[in-house]
């Protein structure tokens, strides 16, 4: 090393410019807590980052490296809703049984105040408690 080669200060500016900026954060035991707090309450990687003062990239690899139990985005399955307490705009009537693969509700539009369309609201209120089989 004897100094042979020198850049002029514009040319060592650029190549600064073009040095890849460092991707790893120093994670204190303090910003390792709190990824750890933040990540088991289920923020966003993105949001932790914010915080923490990291990028989303670093919070993923960090929580990786660290490994961190995948969270389970909640993702609770349909409620069985009750066609007597919907209140949608479409007639919920259903047509055949719902094991039956080509199940559906009726669809039309429903009475002011009542789940069904006027046909099925007039079947619904027939027999109450022996309804007939949908047509
Ligand atoms: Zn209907």
């Amino acid at each position: 090393m004897d100094g042979s080669w020198t850049l002029e200060p514009s040319e060592a500016e650029r190549v600064e410019v073009c040095l890849p900026k460092p991707v790893e954060p120093t994670w204190t035991p303090e910003r390792v807590a709190q990824l750890t707090v933040l990540w088991q309450e289920g923020v966003t990687t993105a949001e932790i980052g914010r915080r923490i003062g990291v990028s989303k990239n670093a919070v993923i690899g960090k929580v990786h490296r660290i490994g961190l139990v995948p969270r389970v985005i909640k993702e609770l399955p349909a409620p069985h809703r009750n066609v007597f307490e919907f209140t949608g705009p479409a007639c919920m009537w259903p047509i055949g049984h719902p094991t039956d693969a080509d199940f559906h509700f009726c669809g039309e539009r429903p009475i002011a105040g009542k789940p069904y369309c006027e046909r099925h609201v007039a079947l619904a209120y027939l027999k109450p408690k022996e309804k007939p089989e949908a047509a």
